[in-house]
């Protein structure tokens, strides 16, 4: 596989993993594994929160991942992953996302770390 081919399907990986983990359910606390946890209300995303009743912390499907900010959409993700690999600039994205240019430029320092990962999660 040459280089762009691979950047393009790891962009279409990272993407659709920012969906489906919104639309998970959640079996485990992701921060001490207990399966006793009750949900707790709803992020301003719209996904369910829980709280965990072993160690008291919140969390929801995107804890652990590299997109767990809750007030970014699933959908401005997704649109910020093909700026990127359309090497947009900052200014562009925060333009086009409604986000500040400090958000994107977190969310970029995000996005290479997954990049750089093998296991996108965590
Ligand atoms: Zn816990």
């Amino acid at each position: 596989m040459n280089e762009l081919s691979y950047a393009n399907k790891k962009a279409q990986v990272l993407a659709d993993l920012v969906f489906e983990k919104d639309r998970e359910e959640v079996d485990v606390c992701p921060i001490c594994g207990s399966t006793n946890f009750i949900k707790y209300g709803k992020d301003r995303n719209g996904n369910q929160r829980y709280q965990c009743r072993s160690c008291h912390k919140f969390f929801n499907t995107r804890t652990n991942t590299f997109f767990y900010w809750s007030h970014i959409t699933s959908k401005q993700w997704q649109d910020f992953i093909y700026m990127e690999k359309n090497k947009c600039s900052l200014d562009e994205e925060a333009k086009k996302l409604h986000l500040s240019r400090t958000t994107c430029f977190y969310m970029r320092h995000k996005l290479s770390e997954a990049y750089k990962k093998e296991a996108l999660v965590r």
